[in-house]
């Protein structure tokens, strides 16, 4: 093949990659072109910091050998970040940080730990460069290769936002200075006079502050901090936020999110016109089989289970669940009883959560002898250990997916199913008016409902319960309670530190 010859052109907008393979020594080599905005094509100029927001499209040569190298890593990195998170779930961000630099150097991964515990850009060696470009390079490999897959997108949105952030809380003052210069952002520090005219405010909004005069607090638009905002853990005055230093992580976090969800669109169009390149089908298919997002799904991790018991199942239901299990629980706790459909749907999800079969057989034993004598739950128990995997075929059944939960048949004795989509209009609206809502939180989930947008409606109850913005849709029960438990667990832990997590 003639080395000049473009043998793919993929358009990120006004930004594009071309490639070409170098038939005298064989190397494939991928060539990305400058996005017209880059002001200089030196990658010193490019890369004068750790710690990157990924908005240009990398450019320069690289080759496949080097890009499969570079992407697997990152794909490790991410999984190492999702391990140490839910491993660590009481710990504070930076000694998560340092969890993580440990494993990536026990690992061998030591151009990662060298990014990661960087205080931001004290060095510009061609060693800096490398590293930084290989980083920016790979993040958008597996950009690239989440984009068609929603729950693979949620987990690499997730764990690159986690690992911004614990970078972002490795950086000096210096180093956060130069990153808010390179980005523009132009948030400077309130002068003393101006601290002092809202001192009372600034003491009300963060009362863990005990020195005021020592602290910086920068003026942001308060669109860049939604969450603090609702959270009521700074004071705004005409449209502007007075955030002190401590959250200022907070910021660039929720952009760099920002950022990334935007991103996705791009990445799509650039993934369908590499659709039939060989040379990247199978990096990418080695990539997505390899992100275990289940991994989320079904994590019972020891720090996770502390939290669950028995003897917590009404809180859990009250705070975590998912309206579908909320009110299979209910039920079962009203009736005593739930029909086949449901007995499944709500075992199989208590499993997922970590139930062992013991306390499950108990939870189920305690409510059916209510209203049943031995020998009628003889026949339960059967089916409780088949879910378990210890009867029959003795398969480890995963917990019901919302798809497949959205194809059930409900019948009018049945409290299965998914609310959002099988609950009768009146029923509906009373269950949500015994969780508490107020009539226009009920009402814009029923509308999300009623117009069939189910994901929606169960994200907009999660957001309304939480009281929080979240980016991705839930596909998955036990993934709406794990992240349920995380998010509490880290609100809690997050804010008695002042490091959330
Ligand atoms: Fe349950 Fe999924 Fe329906 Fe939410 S969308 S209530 S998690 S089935």
């Amino acid at each position: 093949m003639n080395s000049q010859l473009p043998i793919y052109c993929a358009c990120y907008k006004f930004k594009w990659i071309k490639c070409y393979e170098i038939s005298s020594n064989m190397v494939s080599t991928m060539t990305f072109q400058v996005p017209i905005k880059l002001s200089s094509r030196n990658p010193g100029d490019s890369y004068p910091h750790d710690l990157q927001l990924y908005r240009n499209v990398p450019f320069g040569e690289i080759t496949l050998e080097e890009l499969q190298e570079i992407s697997e890593t990152r794909l490790k990195v991410l999984s190492l970040v999702e391990r140490i998170h839910l491993q660590k779930l009481t710990m504070s961000v930076s000694q998560r940080r340092v969890a993580l630099i440990e494993e990536l150097y026990k690992q061998g991964l030591n151009e990662f730990g060298r990014l990661i515990k960087s205080s931001g850009c004290k060095s510009c060696t061609d060693m800096d460069i490398r590293i930084r470009r290989r980083d920016h390079i790979s993040h958008f490999m597996l950009r690239s290769t989440v984009v068609f897959n929603e729950s693979k997108k949620r987990w690499f949105f997730k764990q690159e936002a986690r690992l911004f952030k614990w970078r972002f809380s490795s950086l000096d003052n210096e180093g956060i200075r130069q990153f808010m210069h390179i980005n523009n952002f132009n948030f400077s520090p309130i002068s003393q006079n101006e601290k002092e005219n809202i001192r009372e405010h600034l003491h009300m909004s963060s009362p863990n502050i005990n020195d005021i005069d020592n602290t910086q607090f920068y003026r942001i638009p308060f669109f860049h901090i939604a969450n603090l905002i609702r959270k009521r853990k700074v004071f705004v005055m005409q449209g502007e936020a007075f955030v002190p230093e401590q959250e200022m992580a907070f910021v660039f976090v929720s952009y760099f999110r920002r950022t990334l969800i935007s991103s996705f669109e791009v990445a799509r169009e650039a993934r369908a016109n590499l659709y039939n390149d060989e040379r990247f089908t199978h990096i990418f298919t080695y990539l997505e089989n390899n992100i275990l997002t289940q991994n989320t799904v079904l994590v019972r991790e020891q720090e996770m289970q502390q939290y669950i018991s028995l003897d917590k199942l009404d809180e859990l239901a009250e705070t975590s669940y998912p309206l579908c299990m909320r009110v299979l629980h209910k039920a079962l706790r009203k009736n005593h009883h739930l029909t086949h459909g449901g007995r499944i749907q709500y075992c199989l999800f208590l499993k997922g959560m970590g139930l062992s079969l013991s306390d499950a057989m108990t939870f189920w034993k305690n409510e059916f002898m209510k209203i049943m004598d031995d020998t009628a739950f003889k026949e339960h128990t059967y089916y409780i250990r088949f879910n378990y995997g210890k009867e029959g075929s003795r398969r480890d059944y995963q917990p019901y997916k919302c798809l497949r939960i959205l194809e059930s048949i409900v019948g009018p004795r049945d409290y299965h199913g998914c609310p959002f989509k099988h609950m009768l209009h009146d029923t509906f609206e009373e269950e949500l008016t015994n969780c508490g809502f107020n009539a226009s939180e009920r009402s814009a989930i029923m509308k999300l409902s009623k117009d069939g947008q189910y994901f929606a409606a169960c994200n907009k109850y999660y957001e309304i319960k939480h009281d929080c913005l979240n980016d991705t849709l839930f596909e998955h029960p036990n993934i709406y309670f794990n992240e349920s438990m995380k998010h509490r667990t880290a609100y809690h832990y997050g804010s008695e530190t002042g490091d959330a997590v």
